[in-house]
């Protein structure tokens, strides 16, 4: 049954978070489970609510919009994660309630309109590449203090902290560990902004070895993905 399948799923990365806490002298309570629903319909989500996972991560708007009107009913925390083009941004600001690639000048403009037209407040994590030859999106490190400073005067827009998706091939300790050392120049001017969204399946351990807040977590939760067509 499903719902076994994803209960095993969540017991396994909920002991996987609390090791990698132990080890890094850290409570459990520092760390958010995101959990990524992306191919997969809303009934998971429904069980995931079901499980206590209230905080749900998408990265195509389409998708995310479907599964966020199916799911309205639910106190859930819906988390853009997906590289966004300013044209789908006011679908975004109508269920978002934080979006982890603001990676641009045109995409912070785009967002704090919609927000205050949709009379909402928007958190925001400014997303970093950590690959110089990345095409996941991500603004360069030397750019991402002048980039939350836009986010932080923008209306409707709250400045929440930093995202970063570790290399291809990298070593993904190190990457974190630059992430975080980003992450506390930009606490140092925003102090609220305290989020760290960094690790995924693969590599949560090291990102909460290196002060991740926010672990965005698909695979090891609800299985291996189909290769996405279309
Ligand atoms: C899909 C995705 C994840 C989840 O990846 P898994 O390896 O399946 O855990 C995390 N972050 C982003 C930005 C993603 O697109």
């Amino acid at each position: 049954m499903r719902r076994e399948e994803i209960k095993a799923g969540l017991a396994e990365v909920e002991r996987r978070i609390e090791e990698a806490c132990r080890a890094a002298g850290r409570s459990r309570s520092e760390i958010t489970l995101i959990a990524v629903t992306k191919t997969y319909p809303a009934s998971d989500v429904r069980l995931l609510h079901e499980l206590g996972v209230h905080d749900i991560g998408e990265n195509r708007d389409q998708e995310a919009a479907g599964k966020a009107a199916e799911c309205a009913d639910l106190d859930l925390t819906w988390h853009f994660i997906g590289q966004l083009q300013t044209n789908k941004v006011r679908s975004v600001a109508s269920y978002a309630d934080m979006v982890h690639s603001v990676d641009r000048p045109r995409l912070v403009e785009a967002l704090s309109r919609e927000a205050v037209r949709a009379g909402r407040e928007i958190g925001c994590l400014v997303q970093v590449t950590l690959d110089p030859v990345s095409g996941r999106g991500g603004t360069r490190p030397e750019e991402a203090a002048a980039l939350a400073g836009l986010v932080a005067a923008a209306e409707g827009l709250r400045m929440r902290g930093v995202m970063a998706v570790a290399p291809l091939g990298g070593d993904p300790a190190e990457a974190f560990a630059r992430l975080d050392e980003i992450a506390e120049a930009v606490r140092k001017e925003h102090p609220g902004a305290d989020v760290v969204s960094a690790g995924m399946s693969g590599d949560l351990d090291q990102a909460i070895a290196n002060g991740a807040t926010h672990v965005r977590i698909g695979t090891a939760l609800l299985g291996r993905r189909k290769p996405f067509v279309g």
